[in-house]
Formats: C-alpha cells, structure tokens, sequence
C-alpha cells in the first residue's frame, strides 16, 4: 500500500476540535489569540483549553499543532519564551507552527527537543528555502500555496526526508499568504496579527466620481470604492464596475490527492479555523474517505464532492496546483452560497431512548414537514421533521436558531457526533 498522507483539520475551538477527530481528521492545528492568526474568531482563551485539546487528541492517538504564525513585533517576542514554557508545563503539542525567523530562533535555543512546522507565512516556494529552514531544524514545511505540484515534486527530491504539508482546501488569499495590507489598510485590522478582515472578499465597483471635493477625474481615470465605504476611493486602471475585484475562489484539490501523494506531499491541509462545526465536519469527511480510497488505489469517487458542495464557499477551484490559475482563480460576480442545496440546523446533543426523541442545538430555524438529514462519521440519512418540540418539551410547529435546544422524534440515537442539515428547496448544484 502506498503512504498515506495526514489529514489535517482546523480546530477553531475544543468542539469543532472533537468533530473534526469524528469525522475523519489525523491531525488537527490551534492556535490561542496572542501567538496565531485568526485572533478573534478563536475558541482556545486559555491555555488550560490548549492543555485539554492535547490530551484528547493523544487520548485518540491523533495530534495537535499549536500554530504561532504571527509576525512578532517586539512586544511579542519578548514573552514567547514565557508563552512556550507555559505551554509545555500543561502539555506537550505535536508541533509548533511559526513563520518569524526570531520566533523560530528562540524556540530552537530554548526548547530543542520542540518540533517545528515552517508556516504557510513563511511562503516556501524552492527548494532552497525548504533547505534553509531545515537547516534550522525544521521538520516540515507547510508549503506556499502558489507552487504547482510539480515545483513540490522538485522540492521533495532535493529534500526527501523533509515533511512537506500542503493546503488542500479553503480560503485563499488574494495576496501571497501573509503579505497583504488591505486589511490593515481599510480596517486597521492587521491580518498578520491574526484580525484580517477578509476585505479582499468585498464587493468593489469603479467610479470616476470623486464624493465631497471638487476633484475633476482626467480621461478615463476610474477609483475603486468598496460598498460601504463611500467616498474612500483608490484609483485604478480596471474599466468595469460592480466586481468583487479581488475575490479569490476558495481551493479544492480533493480530486489532485494522489497526484500531490506522489509528488512527496505527507500532509493535506484544510484551512478555516473560524469555519462552523459543521464545515470542518462535512470537508473531513470528504477527504478522509477520499484518502481512503487514495490509499487503496481507487479512482476519485464524485460522490465525495457532495459534502464539499453541501458546505459554503466563494466558488471552487484548483489554485496553482497545475500553474499559474489566472482570472480563473477569481469569483468576480458574488458568493456562491445562494445556490447551496444544504444549510446548517444543528447539533444533535443527546437522546432521549423512552421518548425516542433527538435533542438539538439549532443553528438554523427548525420546521415541522421539512426534509433534513442527519450527517455522522458513517453516513448521511434522511429524515422528515414530523414532530417537534421546543426546551419545555411542548409541540411546536418551529423553533428558530437561537434558542438553547428542541426536540424531534426520531427512531434510534446515531450517536456522539452527529449533525443535522435542512435541504433546501434549490436546484441541486
Ligand atoms: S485581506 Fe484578503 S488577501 Fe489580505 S490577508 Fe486578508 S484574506 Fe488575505
């Protein structure tokens, strides 16, 4: 049998954490606000949280990478140490995730034994600077996102002993990772301090209006404004108007696995640590079976895309895993998300074996005589809401998405980690 590469998860806090084990992850990546980008959408407050998640996920024989790929102003650097040993008095991660050579430094003088991932911030795209961070002790290297798979075989020949992690799925950036400014510069959220927000993803228009001055455009001179910033304008030479300019379609290389196993890749990468529970269930599931098959040498099953297209997302696409992707890469129209034949309801929380009923925790409006299905690690099963029951055990014709929990009848208990989703009246995508 041939290797079989890591599945790695997002774990945005110790819940999405424990349903991306269930539903088929090896390995998972968290990060705590101070050190790791996506600051504020992070579950993991405490420490004692990170300390938690270790346990479980050794508990599984599964693993957990801390990430700390910010770029560190000084303030920072000078409590990492601090930060680390704190860590590794309540724990011992699998690995460390860092992209800033100072960081990197420090954790090699101080803590050898530490075993370190170079982070996608790094922006590895040779085998040059694979080798400069293996020399500084580096054990894998989560590779640039805008290489192909033939410049990763390059590099995996050059360094076969080097780990080399590859994303696989998610939100890209319309920038090379970690260097982009328009968050900072429309928001002052600094995305490499983990706060980005995600304004590349905005809705742009041109205009060759300039709002609340006397300044007169020259020929053919256009500003982009985005919607809800009016009159903040930054001259451009692009001559349509209403784009999302700079909106980058999201990766998806389920369907590249084993090209990207057999050019050395040792781990694929989901990206989305703010993503719902949901999500990281549905895209572990279709990339655990489909390493599962990949691994027994069975052709791509389609059938695998139904979870990825069941989950929202800014359009799909191949990234520059077979080169550069041009105008391709972009969804210039809108989101995507209006056309998803599934939602989100709930979480299942328990079962009730007397009353055969299934207690929830909606995310989403529940109602009587609508079709759902219920999505666990093994499977996906239809069900029709017929009987529904808000916290106080009354029948109810609806519950919406904000209250603490309901009830629905429901034949037989499916379990610890189960999922319940709304299939919507849509043509199927
Ligand atoms: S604004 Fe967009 S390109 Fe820039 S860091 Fe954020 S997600 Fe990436």
């Amino acid at each position: 049998m041939k290797n079989k590469p890591e599945l790695l998860l997002p774990a945005g806090d110790l819940e999405k954490m424990r349903f991306a084990f269930a539903f088929g992850a090896d390995a998972v990546y968290l990060g705590i606000p101070r050190f790791s980008l996506r600051a504020r959408e992070n579950g993991f407050k405490d420490l004692s949280q990170v300390a938690e998640a270790v346990a479980y996920a050794h508990k599984l024989g599964k693993k957990i990478y801390v990430t700390a790929n910010i770029f560190a102003h000084n303030s920072k650097v000078d409590v990492f140490v601090k930060y680390v040993s704190e860590v590794l008095s309540l724990c011992r991660p699998d690995a460390w995730i860092l992209s800033d050579p100072g960081l990197i430094m420090f954790m090699r003088d101080n803590f050898p034994s530490e075993v370190i991932h170079i982070s996608v911030q790094s922006n590895v795209l040779n085998h040059a600077s694979a080798k400069f961070w293996q020399k500084t002790g580096a054990s894998r290297i989560i590779l640039s996102r805008e290489i192909s798979i033939a410049e990763m075989k390059v590099i995996h020949d050059a360094l076969p002993d080097l780990e080399l992690e590859s994303f696989v799925h998610g939100a890209v950036c319309i920038a090379y990772s970690g260097r982009c400014l328009i968050s900072n510069y429309l928001t002052h959220r600094d995305s490499n301090q983990g706060v980005c927000t995600n304004s590349c993803r905005w809705q742009y228009k041109m205009t060759k209006t300039k709002h609340g001055d006397d300044y007169v455009p020259l020929k053919d001179e256009f500003f982009l404004e985005e919607s809800e910033r009016k009159g903040m304008l930054f001259p451009i030479d692009e001559d349509e108007s209403g784009t999302y300019l700079m909106n980058a379609k999201d990766l998806c290389a389920i369907k590249r696995l084993n090209e990207l196993r057999d050019a050395g890749i040792s781990a694929f990468k989901v990206e989305g640590r703010s993503k719902t529970v949901y999500y990281v269930a549905m895209i572990a599931r279709a990339y655990r079976r489909a390493i599962d098959d990949m691994a027994q040498d069975l052709p791509f099953n389609a059938e695998h895309m139904q979870d990825i297209l069941a989950t929202s997302s800014r359009g799909l696409n191949e990234g520059f895993l077979h080169g550069d992707p041009g105008a391709s890469a972009l969804e210039y129209d809108t989101s995507n998300s209006a056309s998803l034949a599934f939602r989100f309801s709930g979480i299942v929380r328990g079962y009730d074996n007397d009353k055969k009923w299934l207690k929830i925790e909606p995310r989403n409006p529940i109602k009587i005589n609508r079709m759902y299905e219920l999505c666990t690690p093994g499977g996906t099963v239809p069900v029709v809401v017929k009987e529904l029951f808000n916290d106080k055990c009354r029948p109810v014709a609806d519950i919406h998405g904000g209250v603490d929990c309901c009830w629905l009848a429901y034949g037989k208990d499916p379990g610890a980690f189960a999922i319940l989703r709304e299939k919507l009246d849509v043509a199927a995508v």
